[in-house]
């Protein structure tokens, strides 16, 4: 392989996303090459992935299927519109995909992302609304701590203040409903926190205030990870869907991070046994390696927009890129990879001995809880009090000098590894965090 293996001279034009620009700059870390679990860094050290890149890279690195998969692809058909035009990979992978969501899921609309997929979703069911004479129903309700992606769909409904306020106009007709994230009952839970069911009954408070009959649809994420993994309560989310039923609402599960394995079943509603109207996927569905996202629905809301009056039945909305061909080969080369490998349900194997290296944080210096679900993980720290400097992010930085990638939302640390990831690779990552953790100040 022909990777370059030094900085660029010029780092000024790209104006890089999420980061500290001028911090980053004058201490850079590049990524110059990938395989399986571990990247190669441009000083040419094996960076262990123990975050599957951005939540995404499920299969690993340079997974052999998806490669080919994508090299093939690009040189018979590059592109085709998918608007008033086919190919046949696009239907191929949809009907694959839809026999892999839960039941009654059964199309497909396809984006370029995460973000994408939550405004088409958002859009959808506003019109599924529309369609059916139900207009009145125009509020979406999101959750505090939500992240939903950066379109000014995602960030109205979601719940996160640093991605809201430099923007000023936001969506009208939203609202949140409380998270469920509570140290002081739940700290160090193992898999699902015990208490907090009751916090679904916020939907409640937020359907009177507004009138149920405005109320279009209510967006969460199973399991909110870029907010620092927030594990649902048990019974919380039937609590939910058992509410959003009782008053005719949509639910929207966001499982752009929890799609496809994350927690050792294709998707979270199965692992949770709580099926939602619309489901929103990205990242896993190509492993990370060509942007894509998805979003899928049920059959009756399909159903509705074929039925409904005639000059709404075709849904106004699609993107250039919707179903480009050679992201529907890397989605297809991925779960033939996911099925030939058993990973969408590996995490289910690994998840007891994941746990065990989770929990082991525990009683490290200002180590104030450890979370676990399928192979996802969290580690919270106690803040500096009155200091905007987070010690996970030193954390993060001193990780990726001893060779291991992490990833931080304020003084959290989250993990999410390849679903590839060996025991041995589980023992490594707890060993280079351990030594990490306990030398914090
Ligand atoms: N929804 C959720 C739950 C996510 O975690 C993310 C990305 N982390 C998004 C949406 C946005 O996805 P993208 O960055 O592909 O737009």
């Amino acid at each position: 392989m022909n990777a370059p293996t030094r900085v660029p001279n010029n780092l000024e034009a790209f104006w890089m996303p999420y980061t500290a620009n001028r911090q980053f700059k004058s201490n850079p870390r590049m990524f110059v090459a990938a395989k399986d679990m571990h990247y190669t860094t441009s000083d040419g050290r094996q960076v262990l992935d123990g975050t599957a890149g951005l939540w995404c890279c499920n299969a690993g690195h340079s997974r052999p299927k998806i490669v080919e998969a994508i090299q093939s692809q690009v040189a018979e058909l590059d592109y085709a519109p998918a608007f008033q035009m086919g190919h046949p990979k696009a239907f191929e992978l949809a009907s694959r995909l839809v026999q892999l969501t839960p039941q009654g899921m059964d199309h497909v609309f396809f984006t370029n992302s995460g973000s994408e997929a939550v405004d088409t979703a958002l859009k959808t069911a506003l019109a599924y609304h529309r369609v059916r004479g139900e207009g009145s129903r125009f509020r979406l309700i999101g959750r505090e701590r939500g992240y939903h992606g950066v379109g000014f769909g995602g960030i109205s409904v979601g719940g996160i203040v640093a991605n809201r306020k430099m923007f000023g106009t936001m969506l009208t007709g939203v609202d949140h409903i409380r998270h469920t994230h509570d140290l002081s009952r739940n700290a160090f839970s193992r898999e699902q926190p015990e208490f907090g069911a009751e916090y679904a009954e916020d939907l409640e408070r937020v359907i009177q205030l507004h009138d149920a009959s405005t109320i279009a649809a209510v967006i969460v994420e199973p399991v909110a990870g870029s907010t620092g993994v927030l594990i649902p309560p048990k019974g919380y989310l039937e609590r939910i869907r058992a509410i959003c039923d009782k008053y005719g609402i949509l639910l929207i599960f966001d499982e752009v991070i929890t799609g496809f394995g994350r927690l050792g079943t294709p998707f979270a509603a199965d692992y949770f046994g709580v099926t939602p109207d619309l489901m929103t996927v990205a990242k896993g569905i190509t492993s990370g390696v060509i942007p894509m996202g998805a979003v899928f629905v049920k059959k009756e809301i399909y159903d509705a927009f074929m039925q409904g009056p005639e000059h709404l039945i075709e849904f106004f909305h699609g993107y250039t890129y919707s179903a480009n061909p050679v992201a529907c080969a890397a989605a297809l080369g991925t779960l033939d990879t996911y099925h030939e490998e058993g990973l969408l349900t590996r995490a289910a194997d690994l998840a007891a001995y994941w746990a065990d290296a989770v929990h082991s944080f525990k009683g490290l210096p200002h180590v104030i809880d450890t979370r676990n679900l399928g192979l996802i993980g969290a580690i919270e720290l106690e803040s500096i009090a009155g200091q905007p400097t987070k010690r996970a992010f030193t954390a993060f930085l001193n990780a990726y000098e001893k060779g291991l990638l992490i990833r931080t939302t304020g003084d959290i640390i989250a993990l999410s590894p390849p679903l590839i990831v060996s025991k041995a690779q589980i023992d490594e990552l707890a060993g280079i965090l351990t030594d990490v953790l306990k030398t914090l100040d």
